[in-house]
């Protein structure tokens, strides 16, 4: 599959249009594989990942697998020189697997078992998080192998998962375990946050590097060890079915709030749904309908069990189009496969009348879908196919 064009034209992907080629190479691909499927396209990981590194010039990016944990992301990552962000011993195998080198990646599980750092440190990952003192004390055996960052916690009603609601420590905890950390010689390298996955408004990320940077001086004034090391987690928006600011200019106050950090800190990054998201198309196909209500309902072989639990978990809302495009669109209900009633994909989504067989496709799909899809009543989840898996030979219709 290594010769097509890239599942998605970039600029109009939020729009209803798929391009010629793209309906080919989505037709060619339900005819050698079926439905449902998901295609993934290497050209926007590496797409997406250059536009971040170009948007945060002095961060180093540490892809976060946990949105996407698929191979071919890691291994595109990998030669596009990323880092990685670890959280389970599952994930470490998957880098391992893929020839990563332990010195680019860290662990960002704020709560671990003594197995799972055993794990990490095998492998040669030595950066942890920690965010309170029961953790730290797990790192006493460790103390002299490993690197430590505090999580602190913002909270954030706005993201599509706040996620400090259940991880990080206040200011004044941080400075309580960095006392406790010189008392048990342990290395604290320096802070990290996460202000919340799809957070579209960046003053979330310069309140929260202002906050650290207050911790960072108090660590100064109180003649604790210098911290290095500031990771701003990851968060960065994309565009769902409501459009989000562009990536450059997301970035531009937060490299203004990270340029008031001395010169000394290195900052770094844990990006996930950014880099994934837009590089992965779902194509299902209707496998039966029926009239309920006066409107016409289609059951389609993929839902909210496979590939579009992120409706659940994710609270996302993805672009639904079909390929077919003539006809009256009326208001229609897309449901998935199972047996369930709240397996439902869409409600009053404008359609044209359906054939079974026909096809619909799902965008900006690569992000807390598959991670999260079961095989509930034995539907079995969606195959992945790779496309543009090697950048020499793949014609690309983006940047
Ligand atoms: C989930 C997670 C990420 C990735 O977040 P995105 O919002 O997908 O960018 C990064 N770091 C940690 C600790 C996470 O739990």
């Amino acid at each position: 599959m290594a010769n097509s064009a890239s599942v998605l034209d970039f600029q109009s992907f939020s729009s209803q249009a798929l391009s010629a080629e793209t309906i080919d190479l989505i037709e060619t691909s339900v005819a050698q594989f079926g439905a449902p499927l998901l295609m993934l396209d290497c050209d926007i990981i590496r797409a997406q990942y250059r536009a971040l590194s170009n948007a945060l010039p002095n961060v180093a990016l540490h892809f976060a697998l946990k949105p996407l944990p698929h191979p071919n992301v890691v291994k595109t990552l990998l030669e596009e020189g990323a880092c990685f962000d670890l959280a389970t011993t599952g994930e470490v195998e998957l880098v391992q697997q893929q020839g990563v080198p332990a010195e680019r990646t860290i662990h960002s599980h704020p709560i671990k078992r003594d197995r799972d750092i055993r794990d990490a440190l095998a492998y040669g990952c030595n950066v942890f998080v920690v965010d309170n003192l029961n953790e730290l004390e797990k790192f006493k055996p460790y103390k002299d192998e490993v690197e430590l960052l505090v999580r602190l916690s913002f909270r954030n009603s706005e993201a599509f998962a706040d996620l400090s609601k259940k991880f990080g420590c206040s200011s004044e905890q941080a400075l309580v375990i960095i006392e406790t950390a010189k008392d048990w010689n342990i290395h604290i390298k320096g802070l990290s946050f996460h202000v919340g996955s799809q957070t579209t408004n960046p003053q979330k990320y310069v309140d929260a590097i202002r906050s650290c940077k207050e911790v960072m001086d108090e660590v100064f004034e109180r003649g604790l060890p210098a911290l290095s090391t500031l990771d701003i987690g990851g968060g960065f928006p994309v565009t769902y079915t409501k459009q989000v600011m562009p990536i450059d200019q997301f970035c531009m106050p937060i490299n203004k709030a990270l340029n008031e950090l001395p010169e000394t800190v290195q900052v770094i990054a844990e990006p996930g749904r950014f880099i994934v998201a837009p590089a992965v198309t779902s194509v299902a196909s209707v496998m039966g309908q029926a009239e309920r209500e006066g409107q016409i309902w289609y059951y389609l072989d993929d839902g909210v069990y496979g590939s579009f639990s992120g409706l659940i978990f994710d609270h996302s809302e993805y672009p639904i189009v079909t390929l077919k495009q003539d006809g009256e669109f009326v208001p229609s209900v897309l449901s998935g496969p199972t047996c369930d009633s709240i397996d439902v994909i869409a409600e009053n989504i404008m359609l044209p009348k359906l054939e079974n067989g026909d096809l619909v496709i799902g965008r900006v799909m690569g992000a807390y879908t598959s991670a999260t899809a079961t095989d509930f009543n034995f539907f079995k989840r969606a195959q992945t196919i790779v496309i543009n898996e090697f950048e020499e030979n793949s014609q690309r219709m983006i940047g």
